[in-house]
């Protein structure tokens, strides 16, 4: 098909959407129609049928680490919470990333992503080894062989062992490099308009990582290119103990003092804020990210997603790292986010559709898209087809209920922008089988 012939997704099982009864018709890349009970109200070229198939919007995961695919379960990092686990794992990401594995672990944490139904990531990378300074581009590179969109997190890390930081001298940049490097790839990457492929965020990795010089001259820096800022906060007590020890402040009150405070900052995690902390954040149109398979496995708390909801932040959902999960599954963080919430608010305060709604349109609000995330005329053609056809889903009664519920995990279709990039699950021209062999041997040197 042409991209500009009109493809009506006729008839599918149930759409995340109101008034799609009969499906969707898609042209250009864009949603043109949703077809309600009486059938289309425009012409349309083709037709597919999605009889077998419930549609929801192309996931968006809002915090990622890819190169972590190469040291999943890895036997020394395991069982650990996240400072141990960072400090066992700084010294063997500065001692054996380099390039060409982290190219095979791009791809990996891009596919797994695109099969489980994500349409548009990010990844939070800040380990910049001496072969690799070119490494958002190699992400770029990737991210465009599998057709999918990416939110690049510039990150950084310039605060090392010796001055009071937990990370590797050797995954780390200095500050002048960094900031000409963010000006680069904002100059190469970073492209506002609706229907973007690529954007760019500024991200340092955390601020017991970074200086306060890095902190203050990002946050100037995205003002000024008028692109948006990222970074994990207050993720664990440890951390806010740190803060309070460093700075003699909070997380929350550090990136005030930083200049963070403003409606183009999403952070990772936010599970320790207090009620002030969190209207401070709504008033300033701050987003967070939820994480919520990372956070029970590092045990770092529980998000407060409701609250932060009502107090006017958005929440998208992250997979967050490949180490601290270990997979890059976005439907498997939906369902998790939904089975954390019921625990956390009640078994009828937390809904499937509200853990679809914030791995969806919640996630695009991080990312500042409004073109994303959502089935609605004049959206993306961002999609993903989940089939109901195994085992674990039979005798389910609501069909979206039954994604999240029963525990859906890869999309049979995949669509982004008009394009099918996942058929009969599998990306399209891809070699997967050739990609575990490759990465798999890769990773044994991070034993
Ligand atoms: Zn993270």
């Amino acid at each position: 098909m042409s991209l500009s012939q009109r493809l009506w997704l006729r008839d599918p099982i149930a759409v995340l959407a109101d008034g799609a009864e009969r499906g969707l018709v898609v042209s250009d890349g864009v949603i043109v129609e949703l077809v309600g009970r009486s059938g289309p109200q425009s012409a349309y070229d083709l037709v597919f049928d999605a009889s077998r198939h419930v549609i929801i919007p192309g996931l968006v995961n809002a915090h990622h680490h890819f190169f972590q695919t190469l040291t999943r379960a890895h036997p020394r990092a395991i069982n650990k919470k996240l400072f141990p686990w960072l400090q066992t794992l700084y010294p063997i990401w500065g001692r054996e990333l380099n390039r060409g594995a982290f190219r095979l672990a791009v791809r990996v944490a891009l596919a797994e992503l695109l099969m489980s139904g994500c349409t548009t990531t990010t990844d939070h990378l800040f380990v910049f080894p001496a072969d690799m300074p070119d490494a958002v581009d190699i992400e770029v590179e990737e991210a465009r062989a599998l057709g999918m969109r990416m939110a690049l997190t510039r990150g950084a890390i310039d605060l090392g062992f010796e001055d009071g930081g937990i990370a590797d001298r050797r995954l780390m940049q200095d500050h002048d490099t960094v900031l000409a490097d963010c000006e680069r790839v904002i100059s190469l990457y970073h492209e506002p308009q609706a229907g973007s492929f690529t954007t760019v965020a500024l991200a340092p990795c955390a601020p017991f990582n970074v200086t306060r010089r890095m902190m203050v001259e990002t946050a100037a820096l995205a003002a000024k290119h008028d692109c948006r800022l990222h970074t994990h906060l207050a993720e664990t007590e440890d951390e806010n103990d740190y803060c309070r020890q460093q700075f003699r402040c909070t997380p929350v009150e550090y990136l005030e003092d930083c200049g963070w405070l403003s409606n183009r900052t999403w952070l990772a995690h936010g599970v320790h804020f207090n009620e002030d902390e969190m209207r401070l954040l709504g008033g300033h149109g701050v987003s967070v990210c939820h994480c919520p398979t990372s956070n029970m496995l590092l045990a770092s708390g529980m998000c407060r997603t409701v609250e932060l909801e009502a107090s006017g932040v958005s929440v998208g959902l992250g997979v967050d790292g490949s180490a601290s999960n270990d997979s890059s599954n976005m439907m498997e963080a939906v369902r998790h986010a939904m089975l954390m919430g019921k625990l956390r608010y009640g078994a009828d305060a937390v809904t499937h559709l509200d853990a679809l709604r914030w791995g969806t349109r919640g996630s695009a609000e991080c990312l500042g898209r409004k073109d994303i995330g959502t089935i609605a005329e004049g959206s993306q053609a961002d999609l993903a087809l989940f089939l109901l056809d195994d085992l674990r889903f039979s005798g389910a009664g609501d069909p979206l209920a039954a994604l999240v519920l029963c525990g859906a995990h890869s999309a049979d279709r995949v669509m982004v922008a008009g394009h099918w990039r996942v058929v009969d699950g599998q990306p399209v021209d891809f070699d997967l089988a050739r990609l575990r062999s490759m990465h798999g041997e890769a990773a044994k040197t991070f034993l």
